[in-house]
C-alpha cells in the first residue's frame, strides 16, 4: 500500500486523531504493517514499538496464532446478537476468564471498550443499592490522578483537573476524590496516606455506592505506581462501611506488573473488576465487567431485576475468539519471567536519566517504565526524535514512558531505552 499526499491530506482534512485539534493537527505517521514488535512506516522505515498500542499488543502483531483463531471463528460465524442467543466462543471465554480472576468473582458482563465496562461497573454498582432500597447510596469516590476513559460516566471519575472537568462541569456527575497515594510501590508504608480517603468514606459511606480506582497503576493520570498496603486499606475501609470496590484492571490485567491482576499484589479482591485493552492481546476492541455473585444476584433481586445494559456488539464472538486465544498464548509462555526480565532492563537501561537536572523521577514496574520530566514535552518534536531512532513512543504531558510487547527481545529493548535516554538528554 502507497500512501498517496492526497490520502494523508484526507487524513489532515477530515479524520480525528485521539485527543487532537482539526486546525492545528500533529503529524501522524503512516504505518502500512505491523509484525512481531516492528510497526513498518510507508517509507519502509521500521519501528521498535514500545507502546504496545497502548497496553494492548503484549504479544506483538500479527500473531499466527491469533490470526489462526479469528480465521477458524470467521468461517462460522463472525457476529450474531446476544440477546436470547449464546455461543461457544461467549461461552469459552466467560470460563476462562471466571477462572483466571480472583475468587470470588465469577460473573461476566462483555462489553465492547474499556470506557464502556467502567459505564457498566458503576451501573452495576448503583442498581445493586437500588435493587436493595438504598437508592440514596449513588455517587462514587475514588482518588485523584486516576483515569477511567472518555464517556462521562468515566470521565466524571478521572482526575477533575488532567480529565478537564471544568469543560463539562454542567452535565458531569459529582463524585468524591480522595488525595491520590503518596507512598511509592516499594516505599515504606505511612498511615497516613490513606486518611484523606478514610475521612472521605467515613462521613459520605450512606450516600457511597462504590469505590473505583485503578489497582496499584494509575495510568494515563499520571504514571504513578502506589503502595500496595494503600489497596488493602481501601479493601478494609469499603467493607467496614459497606461500599462496594470497583477494581479497573484495563490496564494493568493480564501480567503487566508481574502479576495476572495488579490487585494480587495486595492479595484482594474487588466487588467489580474491568478488564479490556490486553484482552484480545491488541486484536479487537473487546472489554468486560466482572463481578462476585453477591453483586450478579443483589442487581438481579428487587427491582427492576433486571441489569439495564445490552449493547450491540455485546459478545462479539470474533472477539470472544481472538480473546481466548490471547489468553491461552499468554499462559502457555513464560510471562512472568518475560516481565521479570523486561523490569530489570528497563531499570538498567534507563538509570542514566535519573541523574539528568530536567528528569523529576524514574521508575519502573513489571513492564512499565516511566521518566517523568520537569515539564511537558512538546509531543511533535520528542515524537520525530524517537521515529529518527527507529522507535515508537508516545509521551504525553511530562511523561516519557515505555509499556513494550511482552515478547521483546533484550536487543530491541536496550534501542528503546537508549532511545529514550538520549531523546530525554536533549531536552
Ligand atoms: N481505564 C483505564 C485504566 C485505562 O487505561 C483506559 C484506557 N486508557 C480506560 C479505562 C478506557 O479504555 P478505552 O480507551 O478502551 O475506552
Amino acid at each position: 500500500m502507497n500512501f498517496s499526499e492526497d490520502w494523508k491530506a484526507f487524513d489532515r482534512d477530515h479524520l480525528w486523531h485521539p485527543y487532537t485539534s482539526m486546525k492545528a493537527p500533529l503529524p501522524v505517521y503512516p504505518v502500512v504493517a505491523a509484525k512481531g514488535v516492528r510497526l513498518v512506516l510507508e517509507n519502509g522505515r521500521r519501528l521498535v514499538d514500545g507502546m504496545s498500542s497502548w497496553w494492548a499488543a503484549i504479544h506483538g502483531y500479527n500473531r499466527p496464532e491469533l490470526n489462526r483463531a479469528l480465521r477458524r471463528q470467521i468461517a462460522s460465524m463472525s457476529h450474531v446478537m446476544f440477546g436470547g442467543i449464546t455461543h461457544p466462543a461467549a461461552v469459552a471465554l466467560g470460563e476462562c476468564l471466571v477462572e483466571l480472576t480472583p475468587s470470588p468473582i465469577e460473573t461476566v458482563f462483555l462489553c465492547d471498550s474499556g470506557s464502556v465496562s467502567v459505564e457498566v461497573a458503576i451501573k452495576m454498582a448503583i442498581q445493586f443499592w437500588h435493587a436493595r432500597g438504598r437508592s440514596e447510596k449513588n455517587r462514587l469516590l475514588t482518588i485523584r490522578s486516576g483515569y477511567h476513559g472518555d464517556t462521562f460516566g468515566a470521565m466524571s471519575v478521572c482526575d477533575p483537573v488532567t480529565g478537564m472537568h471544568e469543560i463539562f462541569s454542567g452535565v458531569l456527575p459529582r463524585h468524591y476524590f480522595a488525595d491520590a497515594p503518596e507512598c511509592a510501590f516499594g516505599s515504606p508504608w505511612d498511615e497516613s496516606d490513606i486518611l484523606s480517603f478514610e475521612e472521605l468514606i467515613t462521613a459520605h459511606h450512606e450516600e457511597i455506592a462504590a469505590v473505583i480506582m485503578e489497582p496499584i497503576v494509575q495510568g494515563a493520570g499520571g504514571m504513578r505506581f502506589y503502595s500496595p498496603e494503600y489497596l488493602k486499606q481501601v479493601r478494609m475501609l469499603c467493607d467496614r462501611f459497606d461500599v462496594l470496590l470497583i477494581l479497573d484492571e484495563i490496564a494493568t490485567g493480564f501480567g503487566r506488573t508481574g502479576k495476572l491482576f495488579a490487585c494480587e499484589h495486595a492479595d484482594i479482591s474487588p466487588d467489580i473488576m474491568c478488564l479490556g485493552k490486553t484482552l484480545t492481546g491488541g486484536y479487537m476492541t473487546l472489554a468486560a465487567t466482572l463481578t462476585t455473585r453477591k453483586v450478579s444476584e443483589g442487581i438481579s433481586s428487587g427491582s427492576p431485576g433486571l441489569f439495564m445494559h445490552g449493547p450491540t456488539y455485546m459478545g462479539n464472538p470474533l472477539a470472544c475468539a481472538v480473546a481466548l486465544a490471547s489468553i491461552e498464548l499468554l499462559l502457555d509462555s513464560p510471562w512472568r519471567e518475560r516481565i521479570n526480565a523486561i523490569e530489570k532492563s528497563l531499570r538498567e537501561g534507563l538509570s542514566p536519566c535519573a541523574s539528568m537536572s530536567h528528569v523529576d523521577d524514574v521508575r519502573v514496574l513489571g513492564a512499565i517504565g516511566v521518566v517523568e520530566l520537569d515539564q511537558p514535552v512538546d509531543m511533535a518534536r520528542v515524537q520525530k526524535r524517537f521515529v529518527e531512532k527507529g522507535v515508537w513512543i508516545r509521551p504525553f504531558g511530562k511523561l516519557v514512558y515505555t509499556m513494550p510487547p511482552y515478547v521483546i527481545g533484550a536487543r530491541d529493548l536496550k534501542k528503546i531505552t537508549r532511545a529514550i535516554c538520549e531523546v530525554v538528554s536533549e531536552l
